[in-house]
């Protein structure tokens, strides 16, 4: 019998019934916790129906796929840029997202302090900790984490949200996230991006106030793309 056709909008109900379920069990309210549909490289027919359900948080890991994909449309949606930004691409970005969650070196906190300043738009911003030193991986180190925020905020006047990270693929990802909270709570932050399709649940236990969820949500990403 063939399987039958992925539902994303089945899935998406599911997944927030997951995150509802994960929250009550570690005592917090499901409101707290907000699910980022990661559209990169999903085709339109797979991202229409979540969108119908009403989902407007969407996460892209690329600038100009993300144009394509939602300059016309963006009205009314919460767009998150979750992969590596490169200064060359700053300007574009903050035209686009909302939020950019990728935030990890000097160079790019002054990029994107100037080109609030030249915009005079404010986005979200995220500082990436690279929480299992993976050296091909972004993100500051776990080490350089408190002296970055500092930077961050005192030298080019950037407010921060919030602290993400990816674990490393074959680890179990709990003390990544618990390490990322222990970062955050030390440095003021309220808010903790962590937690994909495999451990979503996982994340919202440990205090994760938006987990980014892809393949879960829309079926599995054309195999022969990079993540
Ligand atoms: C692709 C991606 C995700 C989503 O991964 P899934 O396993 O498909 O849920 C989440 N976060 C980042 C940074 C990504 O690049």
């Amino acid at each position: 019998m063939p399987a039958p056709p992925f539902d994303p909008a089945a899935a998406r109900a599911d997944i927030l019934e997951r995150i509802g379920r994960a929250a009550k069990a570690a005592d917090r309210d499901p409101s707290e916790v907000v699910l980022v549909a990661v559209s990169k490289q999903q085709p339109w027919d797979a991202i229409r129906p979540v969108l119908d359900a009403g989902q407007t948080v969407f996460g892209e890991n690329r600038v100009q796929e993300a144009e394509s994909r939602w300059a016309d449309r963006r009205e009314g949606l919460d767009l998150r840029l979750i992969g590596p930004l490169q200064t060359n691409k700053a300007r574009d970005a903050v035209a686009l997202f909302d939020v950019i969650e990728t935030l990890d070196r000097e160079r790019l906190a002054k990029s994107l302090a100037e080109e609030f300043d030249r915009q005079g738009r404010v986005l979200r911003l995220y500082v990436q900790v690279n929480t299992g030193e993976e050296p091909q991986k972004a993100g500051v180190a776990p080490a350089g984490a408190d002296a970055f925020v500092q930077l961050c905020r005192t030298i080019y006047g950037l407010g921060i949200e919030g602290l993400m990270c990816i674990p490393p693929e074959c680890e179990p990802a709990a003390p990544h996230f618990a390490l990322l909270a222990k970062i955050a709570a030390r440095n003021g932050l309220a808010k903790l991006s962590m937690g994909m399709s495999a451990d979503f649940e996982l994340a919202v236990r440990l205090g994760a106030t938006s987990v980014r969820v892809g393949s879960a949500l829309f079926g599995e990403r054309p195999a022969h793309q990079d993540a």
